[in-house]
């Protein structure tokens, strides 16, 4: 195929063809990523931060336009992407201000005369980015890696060209200069080459379980550095204590915000058997209430599917579940109609060995699992290959902080709802992937921490 074709998940009509980057304009973009790179790395942090800011006003000043793309090409509500931009300005302002500080040589004592530890950017940086929030998750690795003096090359999700079309353009309007952020609207089979190629020297990518293990295993191939942030199966405890009306509230928030396409959704509520059955109850009658429809519309709570082989699959994994035994309380099929919807569902009764409590399940599906006591709980919640988040509702915040911390996660919250913060550091760990992402570490992957001694 020659094109990219973006098609628009509420109707499942094409909405544009791109035409793919061939051999020679690969070319052309690793070279120019190459050519770009001394004098990035020379400015001092501070004029690129400058920048970023610069990316912020842009951001916020086509943000309608950015929005309406995302939301016509991957089914999220506007509302949502309009949102997600303001996250991305949030985060360039987040950078500008404490990225250079970042940055700054740590000095160490030892006998030397000056010893210390310097950042210095690696050089060029792929990103394989996915669709389900296509301007930050790309932006909160390009910030990062560009703001350390590395430039980047976009690898965005095929069923996005739009979105990676103008996350190019919004860096260039910035005032970046070319080179330093580069789009490649390329598909998944170009990958494993320009990882080996010599000109790059680290790739990040978010995405499936699949997609991590054919990158991480390039990368191991080529010895680049990696950054692995993968699917997710978070659990969300509730203890017997919990304030019912917030935890339910922020249940459906948890799982059903962005149509349950994200990697740190909640996606296993396990529940203390005292309140269980009041839980499943509520939260399905509130999930039977969701208005699904156009996700351009204010008042839709929930859009389409990204894609229909999505669907499909999301349909099999709740099909599976409740061949196993899983009780369906509502929903549970696709939509009739045009679009990839799919019915908001609740299944309760989910035990492991079940498809919605052992694998991702991208989309809104809720699972509901009892537990004895909150011992039982936390190892329900352990009970799982992936480790990206997880949080735990209970009226004894000590308690919840307590078993927090016995989650086998990358970020573990208390009666609140995981999300990701640039101020803090995001990742997982098990099948969850490697690496973390935001903060003082997330620009520490994508850079060589040089030792620096002067006797
Ligand atoms: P993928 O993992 O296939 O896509 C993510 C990115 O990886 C895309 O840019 C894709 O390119 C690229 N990619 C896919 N396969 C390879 C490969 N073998 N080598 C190199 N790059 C590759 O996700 P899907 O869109 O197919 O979604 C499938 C599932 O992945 C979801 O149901 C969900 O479980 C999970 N997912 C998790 C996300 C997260 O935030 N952690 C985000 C998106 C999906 P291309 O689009 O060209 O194939």
């Amino acid at each position: 195929m020659t094109e990219l074709t973006a098609v628009n998940p509420a109707t499942g009509k094409v909405l544009a063809n791109y035409p793919r980057m061939d051999a020679a304009g690969v070319e052309a973009a690793l070279q120019g990523a190459v050519d770009a790179r001394t004098a990035w790395a020379l400015k001092p942090a501070h004029e690129r931060a400058a920048l970023l800011r610069q990316l912020a006003a842009v951001l916020r000043g086509r943000q309608e336009e950015l929005a309406v793309t995302a939301t016509r090409e991957m089914g999220k509500r506007r509302v949502e992407a309009l949102a997600e931009l303001e996250k991305c300005a949030v985060a360039c302002e987040y950078y500008a201000e404490h990225g250079p500080g970042f940055l700054l040589d740590v000095p160490v004592a030892t006998e030397a005369a000056r010893s210390y530890v310097a950042w210095q950017p690696l050089g060029t940086v792929l990103l394989v980015m996915p669709w389900n929030f296509p301007y930050w998750q790309a932006f909160r690795q390009a910030i990062p890696a560009t703001l350390a003096g590395n430039t980047v090359l976009l690898k965005h999700a095929s069923n996005v060209p739009g979105c990676a079309q103008a996350l190019e353009e919004v860096f260039r309007a910035a005032g970046f200069p070319e080179g330093v952020f580069h789009n490649l609207p390329v598909g998944s089979d170009a990958v494993e080459d320009l990882i080996a190629d010599p000109r790059v020297q680290g790739v990040s990518l978010t995405g499936s379980e699949r997609a991590g293990r054919a990158v991480g295993a390039a990368a191991g191939k080529a010895l680049k550095t990696s950054v692995l942030e993968l699917g997710g199966s978070d659990a969300f405890i509730v203890l017997h204590d919990a304030d019912l009306d917030t935890v339910v509230r922020e249940a459906l928030r948890g799982r059903f915000q962005n149509n349950g396409e994200t990697c740190i959704a909640a996606k296993r509520f396990i529940v203390e058997d005292s309140i269980a059955e009041a839980f499943a109850d509520r939260l399905s009658r509130a999930v039977t209430d969701l208005c699904t429809g156009d996700p351009m519309e204010d008042g839709t709570d929930l859009g389409p599917l990204a894609r229909g082989d999505l669907r499909d699959e999301l349909h099999d994994q709740v099909q599976r579940s409740v061949a196993a035994g899983a009780v369906c309380r509502t929903g549970g099929e696709p939509l009739e109609g045009e679009g990839f919807y799919y019915a908001p569902t609740v299944l309760d009764y989910v035990e492991p060995g079940m498809a919605a409590f052992d694998e991702e399940t991208f989309g809104p599906v809720a699972a509901i699992t009892r537990a004895a006591d909150a011992a039982a709980a936390v190892e329900l919640a352990n009970r799982s290959r992936f480790g990206l988040g997880g949080s735990v509702w209970t009226a004894d915040r000590a308690r919840g902080e307590a078993m927090a911390r016995q989650l086998e996660c990358g970020c573990a919250f208390v009666n609140a709802v995981v999300k990701s913060d640039p101020r803090l550091p995001f990742g997982g760990v098990k099948d969850s992937g490697y690496g973390r992402e935001l903060a003082d570490l997330g620009i520490r992957e994508f850079v060589n921490a040089k030792t620096i001694w002067v006797a």
